[in-house]
This record gives C-alpha cells, sequence and structure tokens, in this order.
C-alpha cells in the first residue's frame, strides 16, 4: 500500500519504518526540518535499538522523508497521524497537533483517504477530525476516520510493532474496516476491530491499567520497609496466579515516560467530561507525583546533610533502553538534591545528551562516560533506570571508589545480602 505518516517521533518513526520494511510505500512526514536532515541521510534522532538498521536498509527504495503533509496526502490513500498529544495545563490531552494536521488533511485531499489516529487520544477526537476536514476541505470529498492505537514500549518498540499482542482498529464505515485489515492481514496475533470509541478507550485502559499496577506494589513496598517484608518476595507470589501476573510490579521509583502519566491525567478528565469522578485513578495519580520525593527522603536519611555531598546518579531515562527523558523521575529529583547543595555526578548510557539540555555541565552537575568514573569520590550512589548493564557492575570496585559506600537503589537491581557483604550501607525500595 501507499501510506503516509505523519509525525516521525518514537511512534512514527518505527511505524514508517516497519511499515516499509514489510514492503509497503512509506511516505513519512514530519515537521522539524532538522529531524528530516538527519533522516535523509539515514540517522535517526532517537536511540531505539534496531531502527536506524531498517531505517538505512529502507530509505529512498521504500521509505521516504518530507516537511510537507501536501505531498503525502496526495500520494496515499492511508494516512496515519502519529503526532504528540502532550498534556495541556489543566491534565488534558492538547490536540493541537492532530488539529494542526486535521486541517493540513483537508486542504490537500484529493480523493477517498482513510485517517488513523495511531496517537493516543481522547475518545470523541475522531469526531472533531471529521468536523475539522468537513469545514476545511473542498465540498463532497470522501473520507474516513479510524482509529489504530499504537502499543509499542521505547526499546523493543520493533519488536513489539512486527509480533504485537493484539492489533486493535476501531472503524465507522466497512471500507475503513477493510483497507485496514488488509495492511494488517499477514499479522497473526488477536484483531479486535470495534467501533473508534471502544478503540481508545481500550488503549486508554491498558496503560491506566499498567499505572495502577506499578502505583499498587509501590504502596505494598512501603508497608513492606514498615513492616520487614520483602516487596519482590511478594511480587513473585503473587505473579505466578495468571489472573494477576508478575509484568509491572516492580516497586521503583514510580512510573515516568511519555505516555502513563499523561495518559493518567488525560483519563481522569475524560472521565470527568462523562460525568465521572474516577478515585481511585486521581489517587493513582496524586501517589505517582510524590513518588520521587520518597527518593530525595531516603537519600537525605543516608546522608543527613546533602550540602557539598557528591551524589552519583545512574540513570536518567524514564525506563533502560531508551533516550526518553520525559516524566522521568531524575528530572524531579536532581532539581530537590541540587536545592539542598548537593554535587551531582550524572552517568547513563544513551541519555546523556537529552539530560544536557536540561541540566548543562556546571560545578555543580557533572557528566561521565563510565558508571566507575562517576563514583570516584562520590558519597552515595543512587541507582534511577534498570539497565542490565547496571546489574552488572563490578560492586567491589565500585566501593572502592567511593568515599563512603552508600547505594539508594531506587529499582531493587541488587540482592541486599549481597550488598551488605560487600560492605556497603544500602537501601532499596520495599526489602529489609
Ligand atoms: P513524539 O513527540 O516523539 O513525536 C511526535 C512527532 O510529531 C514530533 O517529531 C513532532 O515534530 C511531529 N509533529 C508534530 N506536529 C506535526 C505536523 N503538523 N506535521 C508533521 N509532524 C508533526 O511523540 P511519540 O512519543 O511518538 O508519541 C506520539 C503519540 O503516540 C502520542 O499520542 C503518544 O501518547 C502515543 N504513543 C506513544 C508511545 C511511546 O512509547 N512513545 C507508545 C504508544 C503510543
Amino acid at each position: 500500500m501507499n501510506l503516509s505518516i505523519i509525525g516521525a517521533g518514537y511512534v512514527g518513526l518505527v511505524t514508517a519504518c516497519c511499515f516499509a520494511e514489510l514492503g509497503h510505500k512509506v511516505k513519512c512526514i514530519e515537521k522539524d526540518s532538522e529531524k528530516v536532515k538527519m533522516l535523509k541521510k539515514g540517522s535517526i534522532p532517537i536511540y531505539e535499538p534496531g531502527l536506524e538498521e531498517i531505517l538505512k536498509k529502507n530509505i529512498g527504495k521504500n521509505l521516504f522523508f518530507t516537511t510537507s503533509i501536501a505531498d503525502g496526502v496526495k500520494e496515499s490513500p492511508v494516512i496515519f497521524i502519529c503526532v504528540g498529544t502532550p498534556q495541556d495545563r489543566r491534565g488534558s490531552a492538547d490536540l493541537f497537533q492532530v488539529e494542526e494536521v486535521a486541517r493540513e488533511i483537508a486542504r490537500n485531499i484529493n480523493g477517498y483517504k482513510l485517517i488513523v489516529e495511531k496517537s493516543t487520544v481522547p475518545l470523541d477526537s475522531h469526531i472533531w477530525i471529521n468536523k475539522t476536514i468537513q469545514r476545511f476541505a473542498k465540498k463532497g470529498v470522501t473520507f474516513d476516520v479510524a482509529s489504530n492505537p499504537e502499543f509499542l514500549k521505547e526499546g523493543s518498540a520493533i519488536e513489539d510493532f512486527m509480533k504485537p499482542d493484539r492489533i486493535v482498529i476501531g472503524v465507522s464505515s466497512e471500507r475503513a474496516k477493510k483497507i485496514l485489515l488488509d495492511l494488517y492481514s499477514n499479522f497473526k496475533c488477536k484483531k479486535i476491530v470495534t467501533n473508534p470509541q471502544t478503540s481508545k478507550l481500550i488503549k486508554y485502559s491498558a496503560n491506566i491499567f499498567l499505572a495502577t499496577k506499578i502505583s499498587f506494589i509501590n504502596n505494598i513496598a512501603d508497608i513492606s520497609e514498615k513492616v520487614g517484608a520483602d516487596v519482590n518476595v511478594v511480587a513473585d507470589a503473587i505473579g505466578v496466579d495468571e489472573r494477576i501476573g508478575r509484568a509491572f510490579l516492580n516497586a521503583g521509583v514510580g512510573y515516568g515516560g511519555s505516555c502513563l502519566p499523561k495518559d493518567v491525567k488525560a483519563f481522569i478528565k475524560i472521565a470527568e467530561s462523562a460525568g465521572i469522578d474516577f478515585k481511585i485513578l486521581k489517587e493513582i495519580d496524586r501517589y505517582n507525583d510524590e513518588r520521587p520525593l520518597m527518593i530525595v527522603k531516603k537519600v537525605k536519611e543516608a546522608l543527613w546533610i546533602l550540602k557539598d555531598k557528591e551524589i552519583a546518579i545512574f540513570g536518567l531515562s524514564f525506563k533502560p533502553n531508551t533516550d526518553d527523558i520525559r516524566e522521568a523521575a531524575s528530572l524531579k529529583i536532581i532539581p530537590q538534591l541540587l536545592a539542598e547543595n548537593a554535587r551531582i555526578r550524572l552517568y547513563d548510557p544513551v541519555a546523556e545528551l537529552q539530560f544536557r539540555k536540561i541540566f548543562p555541565e556546571s560545578e555543580a552537575v557533572r557528566y561521565f562516560k563510565t558508571p566507575y568514573e562517576a563514583v570516584e569520590g562520590a558519597h552515595l550512589l543512587l541507582i534511577l533506570t534498570e539497565w542490565e548493564d547496571f546489574k552488572k557492575i563490578d560492586i567491589n570496585k565500585i566501593a572502592g571508589l567511593m568515599v563512603i559506600p552508600i547505594v539508594v537503589d531506587g529499582r531493587n537491581i541488587f540482592p541486599p545480602a549481597k550488598m551488605k557483604k560487600t560492605g556497603f550501607e544500602y537501601y532499596s525500595i520495599g526489602r529489609v
């Protein structure tokens, strides 16, 4: 098929590259001309394992980049909207990017188009896209608006896209249903075909449920700490029950990233506009917002006075295998440590460049190329992301390089007994 993908962010770029790899002819439209320049040269503006290889293989053959929506719309009968839907000041999803794209599509529509919402959008947005196109397009144009939410995870995005657990398709016409089922005909997973509202409710429900699991286990971790229980053992034991499942039951610094925090807040507003006060979700949101403070409290309990203390931090992105720092715990924790006049020594395998844009190097904030350099002369090591490489680190060497061997492990990556035996004062989450 001839496809247009609008937005070359984490979702759009993966979607464009993967569809091209599957043999479709893809035009990827990105507003940011610097990104387009980079992509045309075969390099990707984000860190996503395996993506650059697929880009290089398909560029100029099946995959083309442009800044012009007009080009893409005219050539492709199927258009995916993959732009951002950030949080607005009140917590709702801000749809200005989606609306702008809808107007641009309307101005360039030249025959039947299927416009597919891949971004995470509120339940009535397809109605608004429909209205916007009717208002700004020439009279008599034919088009459908469908929903096909994306469930990929940053860090394993290609695998998630190519072998999804399920494909959700929300349509209002047989024509749209046929096109999307044809497009995904070679995917062997379960396909759910429903109306657009249900399709988008599935996406939000998945994300708010995952957020709920994380806040739930973090609450259990708080109790574990008070009573001398071990939250990991609890998670393993309840996780074997298939009604519960072990995934997303890792106690830690709370959920972050570009999806869960904003989607939880947006869904509270969606529920409100439907007249529902989703109290459990409000509490999950409040509790998670306060989670970074709990880490700062642990650091202070360990060090007492933070002034002039050297604090090494491993992991700046919101999770491993990505350079995405949106809503990462590090962004909330570091300003608090700096406010107490601590000096910060940062190490992250891939997110340093992104982080430097917000925290430039200074006397109080320094970046290091290896974890060992970061801990040299440190009074405390704080772990904020569970990269596999951190788990394999030589802890004897770390202990030897620090002024005082104290670790606050915000992701429970080390066994407490081993850390204590190595001579660390070791604090983790919900374990003794
Ligand atoms: P992103 O911010 O990384 O990318 C959005 C891209 O769209 C940006 O590059 C931006 O410049 C571009 N853009 C904005 N307006 C444009 C326009 N008029 N024309 C062309 N390009 C334009 O966002 P993302 O992380 O890829 O997320 C996109 C959507 O997918 C969001 O709704 C998000 O909630 C959802 N989602 C994200 C993930 C994820 O893991 N990141 C997973 C599933 C769903």
